[in-house]
């Protein structure tokens, strides 16, 4: 999955940090990201290249996270007037901006993940740039990742959309779907946002109940999955249906809702929980059922 870059490497435990000559740069402009490319081979500019290729560039980087012992920043958001030069000499070897989705297939993984993540983290500071409740400029603490206004003195933390993934299962048959009036037309599983007010394993009833009417028991958590596309964090469960298998499909949410078995589950190389719960139902690995 996106964020399986190996155990114990990335640490986003938060300091007021100064970039090294060596750190990697982030820089994100309208939906996109500075970075250089060969294929799907990508790489981050090193601060020491910021300076360098970029001397109009300004402001001051906020640190993100480390990967490997690599440290990520992010530059702040600037207009096109700094990036001249990279509009003019477009040649190869030289960044580009990039749109997100390349880094779904991109590699390393490492460089993939730090890119999602850092992107992520940039929406978020963009859209906290001034108090929500009042209006003024916000500052950013010197000891979390939070920031804060002076003023009225509202505290903003990093947004987290909570959601599940449900793999519906019942016997050798699992429930595929697809969504309907959206651009992704792959089959995926039964997903949807938790609730204020609800439990997660009450989303899981929830949302099978509302997408495709039917009662689910024995309900076991499988994984989570950061998802920084949608700033939202992935929960994946496994359920049995109970009772009637009947489909009663919700045609605003979904155009396809079906019962496979595991020989008609199709190959997908994807990077998410959703593939990763596909395959471990076609191999037969599903988690047991411990609690009933
Ligand atoms: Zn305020």
């Amino acid at each position: 999955m996106i964020q399986d870059i190996g155990p114990e490497r990335y640490h986003n435990e938060y300091k007021n940090a100064k970039p090294k000559e060596d750190s990697r740069i982030l820089c994100c402009r309208k939906g996109k990201l500075l970075l250089r490319h060969q294929g799907r081979e990508i790489s981050f500019l090193t601060y020491g290249e910021v300076k360098e290729r970029f001397p109009r560039l300004g402001g001051e980087c906020r640190y993100l996270f480390a990967i490997d012992g690599i440290e990520y920043f992010l530059m702040p958001e600037l207009g096109k007037e700094a990036f001249q030069d990279l509009e003019e000499e477009r040649q190869q070897e030289e960044p580009v901006w990039s749109g997100i989705d390349f880094l779904r297939k991109a590699s390393p993984r490492e460089a993939a993940f730090a890119g999602v993540t850092g992107f992520q983290l940039a929406g978020w500071y963009q859209s906290r740039r001034f108090c929500p409740a009042c209006g003024r400029r916000m500052r950013h603490s010197e000891t979390e990742r939070m920031m804060y206004c002076p003023a009225c003195g509202q505290r903003e933390y990093p947004k987290l959309n909570p959601a599940v993934i449900v793999a519906v299962t019942e016997d050798d048959r699992i429930l595929l779907t697809k969504y309907a009036g959206r651009a992704y037309t792959k089959y995926a599983l039964i997903a949807g946002y938790t609730e204020i007010g609800e439990t997660v394993e009450e989303t899981v009833r929830r949302e099978v109940m509302e997408e495709v009417g039917l009662k689910v028991k024995n309900i076991r958590y499988y994984k989570s999955q950061p998802w920084s596309f949608t700033d939202t964090l992935l929960m994946g469960f496994f359920a049995e249906v109970e009772g009637d298998d009947t489909i009663r499909l919700d045609e605003n949410e979904l155009q396809v809702a079906k019962w496979c078995t595991r020989d008609e589950i199709p190959e997908n190389d994807g990077i998410s929980l959703t593939r990763e719960m596909m395959d471990v139902f076609r191999r037969g690995s599903v988690p047991p059922v411990r609690f009933s």
